[in-house]
């Protein structure tokens, strides 16, 4: 069996860290068994879906290099849903209801009253047809209910393992608008029977669907897809991480500077103990990707965490990997200023920081005039190699009688102007004689 799995996220909102572990999930699984990697758009909320978010969502997914092999988008497909619903209506397991969204208000006020549960009366099954009739003429349209069974609906989740979802405790499920709009129910299970689909791996906020659409998959004669619901991503202090807030959406990760190798690389294990390493490349998270180490405890993403593993993936990323990208960003130093500086980021646009440092023009930061003055009497002729400040420092040690942090702090705050930064036996050979020699007269360079 060629496994055939599919993320289908609804154009009506940015992609966010939570979709993009199931999404991402979804498809070292796919990769893993050598399987196929759908993406669906389940677009048929037609009044919040858009083609800008469409169009986003194509676009994060292939930034993070989660090559897909098929797309679809369910408005394309409503000919195919019709044609089900007619099947659905032929055997009576759909039913149409004409009620308004006020009367079943009223009607669930009144059970919550009683003490009964919420559940839709199924008052529409005992209508006949002189009473459809009326309903009709008075101008009513109907929405579809698919009726169903009331039972024990049992399957075997891949990360919850035994599920049983009782559907007595359910009502009906409106499958069709009075509008004649089809909800996301009905569509996706048509879809993931046309693709084939034989894994659908998504959130656990679907365990409830899943009760119902594995009656209407059975109701419909297909195969059963096995299941995994994954626990959800919460914040560091177990809160929710809301979909809405767009603080987590990829798009403002990737404007912040977040590496999308860095993305995956937490995602793919978060919720799993296995420990999170940068990676370079898929290929690496692919190979020890494993389902079952996915737990089905809550899994806390710590935004922290992430920036974090981004500086580590930057100090291992080789200087001609992101050479092309340093000069879009307005930084032309070579290997030897990568080499200085790739500790010292968090995200590529630091360099920039780093960049003004050695290249552009710094306010130095003198404390002792004297001091310096003395230390640029002592600078070697150009040009300055890796040795330079050793040698120099150890001549100004010398002369002036101070080691440590009060010889090295001040010449750090003279030649750049701040109290950290790259490695100075680095940093000043890329400054240069004349510029440091400036710097330490306090000159603006
Ligand atoms: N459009 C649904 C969602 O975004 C898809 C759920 C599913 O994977 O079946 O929640």
């Amino acid at each position: 069996m060629t496994v055939i799995v599919r993320i289908a996220p609804s154009p009506t909102g940015k992609l966010h860290v939570g979709n993009i572990r199931t999404s991402l999930v979804n498809w070292l699984f796919a990769r893993k068994a050598g399987g196929k990697f759908v993406l669906r758009l389940d677009d048929t909320d037609t009044e919040r879906s858009t083609e800008e978010f469409a169009r986003g969502i194509e676009t994060d997914i292939t930034w993070l290099g989660l090559t897909y092999d098929f797309f679809a988008k369910q408005s394309d497909r409503s000919a195919v849903y019709e044609a089900v619903a007619e099947r659905l209506k032929a055997t009576g397991r759909l039913y149409p209801c004409y009620e308004t969204a006020d009367e079943l208000d009223r009607r669930r006020k009144r059970q919550l009253a009683a003490h009964k549960p919420p559940i839709y009366d199924r008052a529409a099954l005992s209508l006949t047809a002189a009473e459809r009739a009326e309903f009709e003429a008075s101008g009513r349209k109907p929405h579809w209910r698919f009726r169903l069974d009331g039972r024990q609906v049992e399957w075997s989740d891949l990360t919850r393992g035994p599920v049983h979802i009782d559907t007595t405790s359910l009502s009906d499920p409106v499958l069709v608008r009075e509008d004649g709009r089809f909800l996301y129910t009905l569509p996706s299970i048509v879809d993931d029977i046309d693709f084939g689909i034989t894994h659908i791996i998504r959130g656990e906020d679907h365990v409830t669907n899943t009760g119902v659409q594995i009656e209407i998959f059975e109701a419909l004669g297909a195969t059963l897809p096995t299941f995994a619901h994954l626990a959800l991503l919460v914040g560091v202090g177990g809160e929710g991480l809301s979909k809405r807030t767009g603080a987590l959406s990829i798009d403002e990760l990737r404007r912040d500077g977040i590496e999308p190798m860095a993305i995956n690389s937490l995602l793919a294990k978060i919720g799993t103990s296995d420990p999170v390493v940068p990676r370079a490349i898929l290929d690496e998270l692919i190979a020890d990707f494993e389902m079952s180490h996915i737990g089905r405890a809550p899994a806390h993403f710590d935004p922290a965490e992430l920036r974090a593993l981004n500086h580590k993936l930057l100090h291992a990323t080789s200087y001609e990997k992101v050479a092309a990208r340093l000069i879009e960003l307005g930084v032309p130093g070579g290997v030897a200023f990568w080499d200085a500086v790739r500790d010292n980021i968090v995200v590529l646009s630091d360099a920039r920081i780093w960049w003004d440092v050695v290249a552009g023009k710094i306010e130095p930061v003198i404390e002792d005039a004297a001091f310096t003055a003395e230390a640029r009497s002592l600078l070697p002729a150009g040009p300055f190699n890796e040795e330079t400040w050793h040698e120099w420092s150890a001549a100004v040690s010398k002369k002036a009688g101070v080691k440590g942090k009060a010889l090295y702090m001040p010449l750090r705050l003279a030649l750049t102007g701040q109290p950290h930064g790259p490695e100075m036996r680095k940093l000043l050979p890329l400054i240069g004689p004349e510029r440091a020699a400036r710097r330490l007269s306090g000159q603006a360079a």
